[in-house]
């Protein structure tokens, strides 16, 4: 079965248990959870000006699944799960309780309305590469060729 890779986020509510809670109901899918990475602090992405209030750290983290879903049905299902969990739709950078993004799905390179895989931020995000790096490395963008640890490597050295 396809890998498919995931990053969660959270920075409201009691973080670690909304990535607990994301991780569980993602096995409730025709899914299998392969790998799990650590848990990273990671202040959050903001605009300039955007509100105080919003400046609220993340909790990420990044998981593997084996999974018989296609990405667009497996975006259907991650927005399920986000919904499920207490996500409601708010302005752009807004604190939430979950962010599930699909990263990758296995190496296909789609872009539709709805759905980007990869995802096209990931070479700039040191809270996606970290986290990503512990438990797939050598995964390789079907686009740039770079793997993760390259990417990491580059953005580490501010490349
Ligand atoms: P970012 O994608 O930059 O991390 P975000 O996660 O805060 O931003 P959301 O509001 O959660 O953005 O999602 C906006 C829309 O992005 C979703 O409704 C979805 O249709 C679309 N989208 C496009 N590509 C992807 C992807 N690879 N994974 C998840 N959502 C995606
Ligand atoms: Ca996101
Ligand atoms: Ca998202």
């Amino acid at each position: 079965m396809p890998v498919a890779t995931l990053a969660l986020g959270s920075n409201l509510g009691e973080r670690a248990a909304m990535l607990d809670q994301a991780e569980a109901a993602l096995t409730d899918l025709p899914a299998t959870l392969i790998a799990a990475s650590s848990r990273h602090v990671t202040p959050a992405l903001l605009p300039p000006g955007a509100p105080k209030e919003w400046d609220i750290s993340y909790l990420n983290a990044v998981v593997q699944i084996d999974t018989a879903l296609a990405p667009d049905a497996l975006l259907t299902a991650t927005k399920e799960i986000e919904h499920a969990l207490g996500r409601r739709p708010g302005p752009r950078w807004s604190p939430r309780l979950i962010d599930i993004d699909i990263l990758a799905w296995g190496d296909t390179v789609l872009e539709s309305e709805r759905l980007t895989i990869p995802h096209p931020e990931i070479a700039g995000r040191l809270f996606v590469l970290r986290p990503w790096a512990e438990i797939d490395p050598q995964w390789r963008h079907p686009a740039s060729g770079r793997t993760v640890a390259d990417m990491l490597a580059d953005l580490e050295a501010g490349a």
